[in-house]
């Protein structure tokens, strides 16, 4: 299913099949140079301590507005691109915005010492040889402090070439990049990675986030998930919050950083520099926002 996102294309279930797939495969063809004629921007969700409230980074989130189809969900276009190839040239572009981002943003007075934006990047990417290097080297370029960029990679793209995923993580750790595991507990994942490989945080699914207040079993599964992060040495993000309550639990159980609609949506580069610096939590009652 995808994620309904700000005014995003909604999948209409009355598609046929063949529709579907006409579709896919015009998304495919628009998708090629789709970041060279401008079509493409970063969004920027907060991340915020769940303790203390305090603004610890922004998730870069890419948009795509095709002339003519409109919004198109990352949900879709992203996989399509991962098979194409196309994520290659999309991530570089994803990474160089990122940096020149983190580069207009390091002095603003909302940016704390451990603030950082996190990239997301593809398991193609972390294929790629000397990805680690040749980040470094562009932040070298632009000058950007290792410190205001981490990086999030699925499960799947850890799997897919572990001797290579752990080389190149290694090298990140050692400039001081953090990396974090995305959509943890979604894919097939096999708990030894963990013991191994340079990992700094685990971002905890939407999927186990959303039914926390119905669920006996949603909420055993985020507490376990939770401890064996800590376990790892850890810290956790849980995404998707839209809930106080939600929010109070994952607080209760340890979980250290939020994400989601709850605080704020994710937003042009602008409103969220604006969001920041207006963002005033109550500390008396650490679970409740105030929206700017
Ligand atoms: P993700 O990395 O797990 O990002 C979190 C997704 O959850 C984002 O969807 C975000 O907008 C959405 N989200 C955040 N808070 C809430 C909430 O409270 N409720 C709900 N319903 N959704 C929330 P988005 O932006 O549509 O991105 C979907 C996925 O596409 C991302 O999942 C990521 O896997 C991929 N993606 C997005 N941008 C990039 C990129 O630059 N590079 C790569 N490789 N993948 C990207
Ligand atoms: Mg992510
Ligand atoms: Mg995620
Ligand atoms: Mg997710």
């Amino acid at each position: 299913s995808l994620p309904r996102n700000e005014g995003q294309r909604v999948q209409c279930y009355s598609e046929t099949l063949e529709e579907q797939q006409r579709h896919r495969l015009k998304v495919q063809n628009a998708l090629r140079g789709a970041t060279k004629r401008g079509e493409m921007s970063l969004v920027f969700q907060p991340k915020l301590s769940l303790k203390t409230l305090r603004i610890t980074g922004a998730e870069a989130l890419l948009r795509w507005k095709h002339p003519e189809m409109g919004h198109l969900s990352p949900g879709l276009f992203i996989p399509l691109a991962e098979a194409s190839g196309d994520i290659l040239a999309i991530g570089e572009w994803v990474l160089e915005q990122s940096l020149l981002q983190a580069v207009t943003w390091q002095q603003r007075p909302w940016v704390s010492d451990d603030f950082h934006i996190a990239v997301n990047v593809a398991a193609r990417q972390l294929a790629r040889p000397h990805f680690a290097q040749k980040l470094l080297k562009r932040m070298a370029e632009h000058q950007v402090p290792h410190r205001l960029i981490s990086i999030e990679v699925t499960e799947s793209g850890l799997m897919q070439d572990m001797a290579n995923a752990r080389h190149q993580l290694a090298q990140l750790k050692e400039a001081g990049i953090s990396v974090a595991i995305d959509d943890f507990g979604t894919g097939h994942s096999s708990l030894a990675y963990l013991k191994t490989l340079p990992i700094s945080t685990l971002k905890i699914d939407r999927a186990f986030v959303m039914d926390l207040e119905d669920s006996d079993t949603d909420r055993e599964l985020a507490r376990t998930i939770t401890q064996l992060a800590h376990a790892v040495n850890c810290d956790v993000v849980a995404e998707g919050i839209e809930t106080a309550a939600q929010a109070a639990y994952l607080r209760s159980i340890g979980c250290e950083i939020a994400q989601g609609y709850f605080y704020s949506r994710p937003l042009p580069a602008d409103d969220f520099a604006h969001w920041c610096a207006h963002w005033a939590p109550d500390a008396s009652s650490p679970s409740t926002p105030t929206t700017p």
